[in-house]
């Protein structure tokens, strides 16, 4: 199972200070580390054959589910829900973990974070709720006999972890090279199915998808830099002002 959030195009994001948001008509794409997740899981399907992948995503995600489809993977779950849109991000873990628990699976993969919630916080809450051990930072993956050797990235080098799945694997960039859909992969992809999902086909009761954080509006702070203006100075005295200064400060 590969989970894969959409979110506004980094490079396109610009922000509206009358709306406190991002711009309405930002190009959405696919949040980077989960492309890496999503290609993790098509080399341990290329690798080990016998592999069925499923990519899920929560919100309006069908532009990046036909990228995951078109990459390779079998079929795609996308949880579509007025009542989830806006959901906080233990709303947004309980709704996956719903998918994840209907559907069974064996191994996880996760972005490390989203480029723009970027709480990273639905992976290990994914742990939680569906109680198996979630590896973070992961920039190395192999797989032999049934385990996994998984190094994730630590300050100033690396950590080798050997673990038996059903586990979470968050991805960071590191990890491998997404590829792009060939156009085998985009033609085959209109023939693989992507099944929608409500709250209540997940059985979801309301009290569950009541968010308990509420985000207010986004703003840029002001830019606060000091300083200094000569004023009524003749042009000698303000350049000797100015080598001063700056000499004060060792920038000559
Ligand atoms: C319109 C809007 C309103 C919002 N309002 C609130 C609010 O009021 N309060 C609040 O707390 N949050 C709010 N959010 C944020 C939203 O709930 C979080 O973005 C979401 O819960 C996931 O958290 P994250 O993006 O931090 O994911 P992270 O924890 O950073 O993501 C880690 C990984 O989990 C997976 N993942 C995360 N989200 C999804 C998803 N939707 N589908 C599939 N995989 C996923 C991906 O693999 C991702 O790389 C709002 C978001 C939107 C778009």
């Amino acid at each position: 199972m590969v989970l894969v959030k959409q979110v506004p195009d980094p490079n396109a994001v610009r922000f509206d200070p009358r709306a406190g948001d991002i711009q309405s008509g930002t190009p959405q794409v696919a949040n980077e580390y989960d492309l890496h997740a999503m290609e993790a899981a098509i080399r341990i399907k290329e690798q080990q054959g016998d592999v069925e992948i499923v990519a899920v995503s929560l919100g309006q995600a069908r532009e990046t589910l036909n990228r995951c489809l078109a990459m390779g993977a079998d079929r795609a779950i996308v949880v579509e829900d007025a009542a989830l849109a806006s959901g906080d991000s233990a709303v947004t873990a309980k709704a996956l973990a719903a998918v994840l628990r209907a559907e069974g699976f064996d191994l996880i993969l996760v972005g490390q974070e989203t480029s723009d919630g970027g709480t990273g916080s639905v992976g290990p809450a994914l742990a939680a709720l569906l109680d198996v051990p979630v590896v973070s930072n992961v920039v190395a993956l192999e797989q032999q006999d049934g385990r996994l050797t998984v190094q994730r990235e630590i300050e100033d080098g690396r950590q080798v972890i050997d673990l038996a799945p059903p586990a979470i694997l968050c991805a960071l960039s590191g990890l491998n090279e997404p590829r792009y859909p060939s156009l085998k992969g985009i033609m085959a992809a209109r023939r693989k199915p992507t099944e929608a999902k409500s709250a209540a086909d997940l059985g979801l009761e309301a009290d569950a998808v009541q968010s308990r954080v509420s985000w207010g509006a986004l703003f840029v702070e002001e830019e606060t830099a000091e300083g200094i203006i000569l004023k009524d100075v003749d042009a000698d005295s303000a350049v000797d002002q100015l080598v001063a200064f700056l000499q004060e400060r060792k920038l000559v």
